[in-house]
């Protein structure tokens, strides 16, 4: 098949590679991804919420410290006791059981509330809007499990983190 130049940085590209137009141009796959990152930075900055993104990945580092800090404490109070133990009891109430439960990739009420009114205000349908939420939170539930089962690596964590986060948005 005939090669054609590329309209943005006018690469010879195979027309196959070319496909549809892109914003009235024929891009090659490299000006293709580039034009698609670009897009998704506008998208976020336009609607005003890399500020909320920002703080939303914090918040999962936050949680992911703190239950790091959890699992290190629990290591030390185990090998303290002569290794007689192997499960240290949580008392009812205490300070970590409400650690555990609150840790890992929550989701509150009010951020939903906010995701929900943030994507209404780029012109999302209200109904596309709670589907992505709903998306959302159910990849929060399985990453949840992974954690759970901890036979996920670290890595693999965050880049699903950070993969659910942009599939809101695009
Ligand atoms: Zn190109």
């Amino acid at each position: 098949m005939a090669d054609r130049e590329c309209d943005r940085c006018g690469k010879n590209t195979p027309v196959k590679e070319l496909g549809r137009k892109v914003g009235g141009d024929y891009l090659c796959r490299n000006c293709k991804i580039k034009t698609r990152v670009e897009h998704r930075e506008k998208t976020i900055n336009d609607a005003g919420i890399s500020e909320d993104l920002r703080e939303l990945k914090n918040k999962y580092s936050r949680e992911k410290n703190s239950e790091r800090r959890l699992n290190n404490r629990k290591l030390r109070m185990r090998e303290s006791d002569d290794n007689t133990i192997n499960e240290v009891p949580i008392p009812k109430g205490s300070k970590i059981k409400k650690i555990i439960k609150h840790t890992v990739c929550y989701l509150t009420m009010q951020e939903r509330q906010s995701f929900f009114r943030m994507l209404l205000s780029r012109g999302v349908s209200a109904k596309d809007a709670k589907e992505r939420i709903q998306r959302l939170v159910d990849s929060q539930k399985e990453l949840r499990e992974e954690l759970g089962s901890k036979s996920t690596s670290e890595d693999e964590i965050k880049s699903r983190q950070k993969e659910f986060l942009e599939e809101l948005w695009t």
